[in-house]
């Protein structure tokens, strides 16, 4: 028996190993303004303690709206015929990426669908070059690709890989990630890990069909991956989809998510997502007083960006990257936080506890 709310909000944050499935689910359940106030105030105290006041901006690149995979939830889903798509070329990445140190930035994510078009020795080059002529930290969120693919990228210095879990939920992901599976996105998620990259993964919030029982083994299985870094945002319908009338996620939700993810990973990086913005105008800053500390500004070239349309309104959309950068400062420092110097790595790459093979030599 989990016990009274207050018992547990003290239990889980003072031992968050020992935190159970029940423990977890009566913190999600949460309803009443000051019991959530409650939550959201402790993760954003350990926030402070564990991350400081810094909040960390990744620049990120969508590079191409290509994709062979065709998860239910995505509009980049390659049944959705109707989807505009382009590539970048690596020539292209690379000038836009130079764009984005200029501009200040420490981290770049390169982000796409699953493109195989973009393959291991081009990819290979392009990232040796990023961290050959950059100060960048390189950030992959490619989807899945070859154990000797992710070998490669580490080794021409890509530093950070973000692969989602999704969901925890073996049924809901079959049904919504059609020939993929839970088990092959995990041993994924293990090889990042041997191979010494920084791993993030997350979650999406309020998927048709997901329990608050799952959320809470979505959570478990973050701390259990001991991942660096996390993002969890609100599930956002796209018309061209299965799930296209389904409801949208929930924002108190999702903040419950990012609130009880940094009890239970203090010291991983936790974005507030872009998926908050669109659902809700203070979404960013909300979810930065509930845990999070990163925030992910587009570097993708305006004209590119409505073709890739995961979901449809998407915040910040026509907004150059330096207007984004001007706002997202503004929003910051209202809140009484700073802007994040430098790659922002995860305090585990500063004292060698990210050692894969490839990752002894720690650049
Ligand atoms: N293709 C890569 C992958 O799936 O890992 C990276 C790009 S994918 C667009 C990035 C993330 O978008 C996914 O991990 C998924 O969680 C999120 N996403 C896709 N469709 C979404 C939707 N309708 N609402 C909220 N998040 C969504
Ligand atoms: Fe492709 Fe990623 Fe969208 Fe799935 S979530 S369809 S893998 S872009």
């Amino acid at each position: 028996m989990p016990g009274t709310f207050d018992a547990v909000l003290k239990r889980v944050a003072g031992d968050p190993a020992r935190a159970g499935i029940a423990d977890l689910v009566c913190l999600l359940a949460v309803e009443g303004a000051e019991r959530q106030a409650q939550l959201f105030r402790l993760a954003d105290a350990i926030r402070a303690r564990e991350m400081g006041d810094a909040v960390h901006l990744r620049g990120v690149l969508e590079f191409s709206s290509y994709c062979q995979a065709d998860c239910y939830y995505c509009g980049l889903r390659a049944s959705n015929s109707g989807a505009k798509r382009y590539r970048l070329r690596p020539e292209a990445i690379f000038e836009q990426a130079k764009r984005g140190a200029t501009l200040g930035l420490g981290t770049i994510v390169l982000q796409s669908g699953e493109d195989p078009w973009y393959d291991r020795n081009t990819l290979s080059r392009l990232i040796a070059r990023i961290a050959r002529e950059t100060p960048l930290a390189i950030t992959l969120s490619l989807g899945e690709r070859s154990y000797a693919d992710l070998q490669a990228f580490r080794e021409a210095g890509a530093h950070r890989y973000l692969l989602k879990h999704e969901t925890s939920d073996r049924r809901l992901y079959r049904r919504l990630r059609p020939a993929r599976s839970l088990s092959r996105r995990l041993r994924l998620l293990s090889w990042l890990r041997r191979l010494g990259y920084q791993v993030g993964s997350g979650c999406i919030v309020g998927l048709p069909g997901q329990t608050l029982s799952s959320l809470a083994q979505d959570i478990k299985m973050l701390r259990d991956l001991d991942v660096e870094m996390v993002g969890a945002g609100p599930f956002i319908p796209h018309p061209a989809t299965p799930l296209g009338t389904s409801e949208p996620g929930s924002v108190d939700l999702t903040l419950k998510v990012v609130a009880v993810t940094r009890l239970l990973v203090p010291s991983a990086h936790i974005a507030a997502t872009t998926a908050m913005a669109t659902l809700h105008p203070q979404g960013r800053e909300l979810a930065l007083q509930a845990g999070a500390n990163v925030v992910m500004p587009n570097l993708t070239p305006i004209e590119y960006r409505r073709q890739y349309e995961i979901y449809p309104a998407k915040a910040c959309l026509d907004e150059t990257t330096e207007h984004c950068l001007g706002c997202l400062r503004g929003r910051i420092e209202d809140i009484g936080r700073t802007l994040g110097h430098g790659r922002g790595d995860s305090p585990k790459w500063h004292t060698g506890e990210v050692t894969g093979d490839a990752g002894q030599r720690r650049r």
